[in-house]
């Protein structure tokens, strides 16, 4: 069960409500944001529908000052099937994830009179940015709004900046490289972009959704950003230079539990079995960092030609691999027995990025993934997929110079064998391969330091919100 509303000691009543959109990617940041709120003595109220309960509850630390309120999510949205309540169990996410989103308004009411019944008042509240219909409960009760996207400072502000420049109404074609004028050395291409930037149909419904959570998100409190200063300042110092709003950089949010990871290892490690991949990975320790672990996100779907190609890919490199593989590709598990292992089970990827055998991550850059791979210090190999990944792979592989971008490999590429053996050579063994291992390692080192209490700046930043709102509400 869980624990009622529970008021910490020493009569601090701020309480916050969070409410986490309806995918792993974007609940997993958030419940991380809990533990760190929860650290600092605040209270919480997590909103969330009857299907995704199970895995909040099960994520929030035992005995924690945090409630979960359910809300009943429609079952009757045309486009999607009954029972569904997550994005990642959508057939196409592309094409079907405006419907789910816009459908999460009929949650509203609900939500309404849950809010109003709440004790202590809520201080604050964390919504996705997706919930955009959350901004007018929170204008409603006075409860100011700190938006989640679950996006970095460089993908917001690029973005934003590629919509000022009008990059993308220029004769250039796809795939050709455009400068960004208000970043100097930033270079984009329209393919980096969604479709409905690209292509604006303003009767349809992804657009209806966008403009609805922009417009949202502007008038809401500030924004609450899963990134650390130290590795996107002039992106962060941009976005923050814009108006009224901050955006608040506290994480990497993948970090929130490290004391408990750290203290508890041994002990978790003993109590449970180890899965067989960790088994696995144990086995390849005296090889040092040999491995590279491949995983795609819970979101991305790829073509069984695609699947076939990746599995020769890797097998020609020679180097040994995990591949987290969701949907398809079957009968690739027996084939790739000598040099790969295939899991088609949820993982716990951080848990993978952090074994001593893993020496790489071959990655779609959703930016979770980006995050915890720059936490344990493991380059990539950036081959971005959708949303705004492949911004995120120019991040990774031009920015910070953390990782190689596949080459082929975007919204709508295809990826051959040749080539992504050459990148994963190269990221192993080769001298690209060394000078990224070494950025990640530094980068991984400066993730610890902004976590840091007391000094670190996304610590410091964290406290300066919650002061703000925790004090002005009480
Ligand atoms: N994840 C995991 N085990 C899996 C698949 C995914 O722990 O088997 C986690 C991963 O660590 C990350 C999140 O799910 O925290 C995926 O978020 P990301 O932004 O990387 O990609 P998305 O799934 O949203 O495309």
């Amino acid at each position: 069960g869980n624990p009622p509303d529970l008021i910490p000691a020493g009569g601090n009543v701020c309480h916050a409500v969070l409410f986490p959109f309806m995918s792993k990617g974007h609940t997993i940041p958030i419940l991380h944001l809990a533990r760190l709120l929860l650290r600092r003595q605040i209270s919480l109220t997590v909103f969330t529908t009857p299907a995704n309960r199970p895995f909040i509850a099960t994520s929030l630390p035992a005995g924690a000052a945090a409630s979960i309120i359910e809300l009943p999510f429609p079952h009757d949205i045309p486009e999607i099937s009954a029972g569904v309540e997550s994005t990642d169990k959508l057939p196409s996410v592309d094409s079907l994830f405006p419907h789910f989103a816009l459908a999460t308004e009929r949650i509203r009411p609900d939500f309404e009179s849950a809010l109003e019944n709440l004790r202590p008042r809520p201080s604050f509240m964390v919504s996705d940015g997706f919930l955009w219909w959350t901004q007018d409960s929170s204008a409603k009760f006075g409860i100011p709004r700190l938006v989640f996207y679950g996006m970095s400072n460089h993908a917001g502000s690029v973005s934003r900046a590629a919509a000022v420049d009008r990059l993308l109404l220029g004769s250039e074609s796809d795939d050709e490289l455009i400068s960004v004028t208000q970043f100097p050395g930033v270079k984009v291409c329209k393919s980096d972009f969604e479709e409905w930037a690209r292509k604006p149909n303003p009767e349809g419904p992804h657009f209806d959704f966008v403009l609805k959570s922009v417009a949202a998100s502007s008038r809401s409190y500030g924004y609450m950003m899963n990134s650390f200063y130290e590795l996107e300042s002039v992106f962060s110092d941009h976005l923050n230079g814009l108006g009224k709003q901050r955006y608040y950089s506290v994480g990497p949010l993948c970090l929130a539990d490290v004391d408990e990871i750290n203290g508890g290892k041994e002990a978790v490690l003993a109590a449970k079995l180890k899965p067989a991949w960790i088994q696995w990975l144990d086995e390849k320790l005296a090889e040092g960092k040999s491995v590279l672990y491949v995983a795609f996100g819970s979101q991305a779907e790829i073509s069984e030609e695609q699947l076939e190609e990746i599995a020769r890919g890797l097998e020609d490199s020679e180097v040994e691999f995990l591949w987290v593989k969701r949907k398809g590709g079957g009968g690739l598990e027996e084939r790739v027995k000598g040099r790969g292992m295939i899991v088609g089970e949820w993982v716990d990827q951080r848990e993978i990025l952090g074994h001593a055998s893993v020496g790489g991550f071959l990655s779609h850059c959703g930016w979770n993934s980006v995050m915890e791979s720059v936490c344990a210090g493991v380059a990539m190999l950036a081959w971005p997929m959708m949303a705004e990944q492949p911004l995120n792979a120019r991040m990774v592989a031009e920015e910070v110079k953390v990782g190689i971008r596949v080459e082929g490999s975007g919204r709508t590429g295809f990826v051959r064998r040749g080539a992504l053996e050459k990148a994963v050579r190269e990221l192993m063994a080769g001298e690209k391969g060394k000078e990224v291992r070494r950025n990640a390692k530094e980068y991984a080192e400066k993730a610890m330091q902004a976590m840091e209490e007391g000094s670190g700046s996304s610590w410091k930043t964290l406290n300066l919100l919650i002061d703000e709102l925790c004090n002005k509400a009480t």
